[in-house]
């Protein structure tokens, strides 16, 4: 077993309490930004953490599935001062209170702080910072997760990347960046692209590519 306690992690359900490690299951990957809630150019106030319509509803519909929901989430406006550790961690308090609100919730948070040109420790490059798939292996060892039945969702072409370094099905949002992005070439790396979270989980469910 790799060791990947270098990644960063948020609100972490006690997984392995009760994961079989032998029996690996699906999860369903999110990048947050674009995709779970509206984007803001460096989010830091949790005031601004607002919520695109229709996501609580499909992460309840996978929750009622057992199935793990896992965020990753690149946050490089770490590495470039703009905010703290503490205070992206109060905006995860946040976005998961939201979420209970209407009935949802997710199991794990992973993020990146890091970027090449960021500050002090945080300027380096890290298999953590998407394309790179740190954060979703981290996951899968400590979810217990089977990442050929796993499915990433992302608004960006990067999330793509990150997810198909990682062996997962992926899904691209045309919220976010995703407006923009799912017009370029590259989005043809994605699986399917979807109006949004809530019309990537039907279409998973519809397929059957996740027993949802
Ligand atoms: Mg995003």
């Amino acid at each position: 077993m790799n060791d990947y306690s270098f990644v960063r992690r948020h609100l972490i359900d006690p997984a392995p309490k009760w994961r079989d490690r032998r029996h690996p299951l699906p999860a369903v990957f999110l990048d947050r930004d674009g995709v779970i809630n509206e984007e803001v150019h460096y989010l830091s106030r949790p005031e601004d953490m607002v919520l695109i319509p229709g996501v609580a509803k499909a992460i309840a519909r996978i929750n009622a599935a057992r199935v793990p929901v896992v965020v990753v989430t690149n946050q490089s406006g770490v590495a470039r001062g703009f905010l703290s550790e503490d205070q992206l961690q109060d905006l995860h308090v946040r976005m998961t209170q939201l979420l209970a609100d209407e009935g949802a919730s997710v199991q794990g948070i992973y993020y990146s702080p890091f970027h090449s040109d960021g500050q002090g420790d945080y300027r380096k490059d890290s298999i953590c910072r998407k394309p790179g798939p740190g954060m979703i292996f981290a996951a899968c060892e400590e979810f217990a997760i089977d990442r050929a039945d796993s499915v990433l969702i992302g608004d960006k072409i990067a999330d793509i990347r990150a997810g198909n370094a990682a062996g997962l099905k992926t899904v691209m949002v045309r919220t976010g960046h995703g407006a923009h992005e799912t017009t370029l070439p590259e989005a043809a790396e994605a699986g399917f692209i979807a109006d949004d979270l809530q019309a990537a989980v039907d279409q998973l469910c519809a397929s059957g590519a996740i027993a949802l």
